[in-house]
């Protein structure tokens, strides 16, 4: 595949924004960053096996940098091997990047809520003051608030696009504005990008070398079990991360199943097809409801829609055994619920609870 023409490219300063400690760190190196195959005496394995059947290589370490997933997960995204890191699901890139480039009791992040809750989670953990600006009515940046937000000590900016939960993608010149503006790391989560007509950000890595572009194996690739999530950015951040990442941070049998998934995206795109339909067709027999007043659009395998008595709804559904989640507490989301798309004879049994729940 062709990679997208360079246009022009803006600059960033890097070495300004990243934490000193991270800058100055040596790595854990082991000597399969050097070699991989040969007589393996380096790492006190167990030469006699794994203490189960049938798994041959598990006695051994994974490879630390992983090339071969992460060059099928290039090819995917039109991008270099260079340009790619994977960590235990977007979670650990998430994480990874507030501990490179925020300095504890310090440095700041910026998030729009309502969005994905663990960026908060991970500024928390890390001790990291966090800048909300919330999206508008519709679920849209305030750019111009967002740029008036900003301090010195705001490193990081969080973008969700399609947005979970609202589900919506975010206008791309509104990305692009800040990414153009903002003097420090943009981060997109894409992890529903495989849901959406619109085009990954990740062929824009060349052009703006403050973005970092989050995706993730747990979604489209129905993968959650394996833990595999993945940053597209420059080379640059590429290597701070792998500086920073547990030196065998993605387990073996994770990297196989991962490969065999990047080998088959047709099954994906498969699957990803089917969820859609599903999708409109419990749109539709939600717009049946009465008592549903709004359904939001979604580029996602979930809806957020609004119910009259959301919480009760949420809760009798759950006695019912059906396990949806509640986001009325979020803010533009009163008695909002959020449902994901399961198969076929799933959403027709959360209908007909939702239906019995309602009348
Ligand atoms: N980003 C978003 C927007 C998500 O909704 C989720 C999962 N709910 C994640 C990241 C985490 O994905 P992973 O399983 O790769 O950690």
């Amino acid at each position: 595949m062709e990679k997208q023409q360079k246009v022009e490219k803006q600059s960033l300063n890097l070495e300004k924004l990243v934490r000193p400690n991270i800058l100055a760190l040596s790595p854990y190196h082991c000597a399969r960053d050097d070699y991989e195959s040969g007589l393996l005496l380096d790492a006190n394995e167990n030469a006699f096996g794994p203490a189960v059947e049938n798994k041959d290589k598990l006695n051994r370490y994974p490879s630390p940098r992983q090339e071969k997933l992460r060059s099928l997960i290039a090819d995917f995204r039109s991008v270099e091997m260079e340009q790619v890191f994977v960590g235990v699901g977007s979670d650990e890139a998430i994480d990874l990047l507030i501990r490179i480039f925020c300095n504890p009791g310090k440095d700041s992040i910026l998030i729009t809520p309502p969005t994905y809750g663990m960026y908060q989670v991970a500024a928390d953990i890390n001790d990291i003051k966090v800048i909300s600006v919330p999206l508008t009515a519709s679920f849209q940046l305030q750019t111009d608030q967002i740029l008036q937000s900003l301090t010195d000590q705001t490193k990081i900016i969080f973008l969700c696009s399609p947005n979970n939960p609202t589900g919506n993608n975010l206008n791309r010149n509104d990305i692009k504005t800040i990414l153009t503006q903002f003097n420090g790391i943009v981060v997109v989560d894409e992890a529903y990008i495989d849901f959406s007509e619109m085009e990954s950000l990740a062929s824009q890595i060349d052009t703006y070398p403050n973005l970092v572009v989050l995706q993730t194996l747990s979604k489209s690739f129905g993968l959650a079990g394996i833990r595999l999530g993945l940053a597209i950015t420059s080379e640059e951040i590429i290597n701070l991360m792998m500086k920073v990442k547990a030196p065998y941070n993605i387990n073996q049998l994770t990297s196989e199943t991962a490969i065999q998934a990047l080998q088959n995206i047709g099954k994906m795109k498969n699957t990803v097809k089917q969820i859609i339909e599903e999708r409109e067709r419990v749109r539709k027999e939600l717009e049946k409801i009465d008592t549903v007043h709004i359904i939001h659009p979604s580029d996602t395998n979930f809806i957020l829609f609004e119910i009259e008595r959301a919480l009760e709804v949420y809760q009798e559904l759950a006695e019912s055994g059906v396990i949806v989640r509640y986001r009325g507490g979020q803010i533009h989301c009163d008695n909002c619920i959020r449902v994901t798309i399961g198969r076929p004879e799933e959403n027709d049994r959360f209908l007909s609870q939702l239906k019995k729940t309602v009348s």
